[in-house]
């Protein structure tokens, strides 16, 4: 399917991630203010200085948020709190404070920036150098308790990074997917034409291919509706097999498909229909006899929208029907 970096399951993901990291900026602004106040009343003045340093670091991350594009916003935030932990270890050792109890931080927040497998390298390491900073403050007995105690989260949070990770795995496919056809559904067709399309669209050209099942009314009305939804999984998986790997198959909508053919003229897309047809027609459907009928149309980069486009693939569609049905019509290519 064509690439979509930016689609809507992204964009919610962002969000997500933006709030969280909002509100536990905020958190951390309102308890740096106590810690930096009650640290400064009990004459801590090195551990008063660190709490203002967080919260400084609190704020600017707030304005950032706020200010910045969310995908930004959130991983200056996450990387803030990650340099910082490295930071408060180096702080400690000068001070000759042990600061072990800020490195539990450190795995609940690099999971928020990067993948599973590379969140546990970074975890382990910065357990080494956690273990490194705090050895010569404390008896070895007591960087070996903090060694356990950290290894254990390291597991719990790798194990939960990667549960979350195949649970986005599968939402994705879920939401991408439509589930009778197991075809890309008609969201993602929308967001794909709507970033091709954009001001942003890596593509210069694209041949669509509006299929429809002929005669499905009566597929239906003779044989039930269940043996017509069998016919369109069935459909689906013939179209899908004839395609070329990696090609985008829409269910566009009831007994309809479409296909997105980036950076391809009209002669290849009437090509591949002309493939697709005798595929479907060639194919056994149990003894029903099912074909279906394509409407080719070609879109390049200035030269009209592709609503428009699609509208002289659906016209084309229509000739195809008007004509005989089983058969491709290609829309005529502009002058
Ligand atoms: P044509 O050759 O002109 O395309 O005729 P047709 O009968 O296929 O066209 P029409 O659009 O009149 O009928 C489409 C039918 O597809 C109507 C609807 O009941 C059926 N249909 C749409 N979605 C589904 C589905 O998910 N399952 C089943 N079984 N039928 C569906
Ligand atoms: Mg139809
Ligand atoms: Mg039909």
């Amino acid at each position: 399917m064509p690439t979509l970096r930016r689609d809507s399951f992204t964009l919610l993901r962002e969000l997500m991630r933006w709030r969280v990291a909002l509100v536990l900026s905020v958190l951390i602004f309102v308890l740096m203010i106590v810690l930096g106040t009650v640290n400064t009343r009990l004459d801590l003045p090195d551990t008063a200085q660190l709490a203002w340093i967080v919260l400084a670091i609190a704020g600017a991350c707030i304005a950032a948020l706020l200010t910045l594009p969310r995908h930004l916003g959130g991983t200056i935030f996450f990387v803030s709190i990650a340099l910082l932990l490295v930071g408060v270890m180096a702080f400690g050792l000068h001070h000759g404070r042990p600061m072990q109890h800020w490195a539990y931080i450190f795995p609940p927040v690099i999971v928020f920036l990067v993948r599973s497998d590379r969140a546990l390298v970074a975890m382990i390491a910065f357990g080494v150098y956690a273990a490194a900073m705090i050895a010569p403050l404390i008896p070895a007995i007591d960087v070996i308790r903090f060694a356990s105690g950290y290894g254990l989260l390291v597991c719990f949070m790798f194990t939960y990074a990667l549960l979350q990770e195949r649970a986005a795995v599968m939402l994705r496919y879920h939401s991408d997917h439509d589930a009778l056809s197991n075809c890309l559904n008609r969201r993602t067709f929308n967001e794909a034409v709507e970033q091709l399309a954009g001001p942003r669209g890596t593509a210069e050209a694209c041949t669509f291919l509006l299929i429809d099942i002929d005669y499905f009314k009566a597929i239906n009305d003779l044989h039930g509706h269940l043996a017509g939804d069998r016919i369109i999984t069935q459909v689906a998986a013939e179209l899908g097999r004839a395609l070329a790997p990696g090609t985008p198959l829409f269910r566009y909508g009831g007994e309809e498909f479409s296909v997105l053919l980036l950076d391809r003229g009209l002669d290849d897309g009437r090509a591949v229909a002309e493939e697709l047809r005798a595929a479907i027609a060639d194919a056994d459907f149990q003894g029903v006899p099912v074909t279906i009928s394509i409407g080719v149309a070609h879109w390049r980069r200035g030269e009209g929208s592709i609503t428009a486009t699609l509208d002289r693939a659906d016209r084309a569609l229509y000739e195809a029907k008007r004509s005989g049905r089983n058969r491709v019509v290609a829309d005529a290519p502009l002058a």
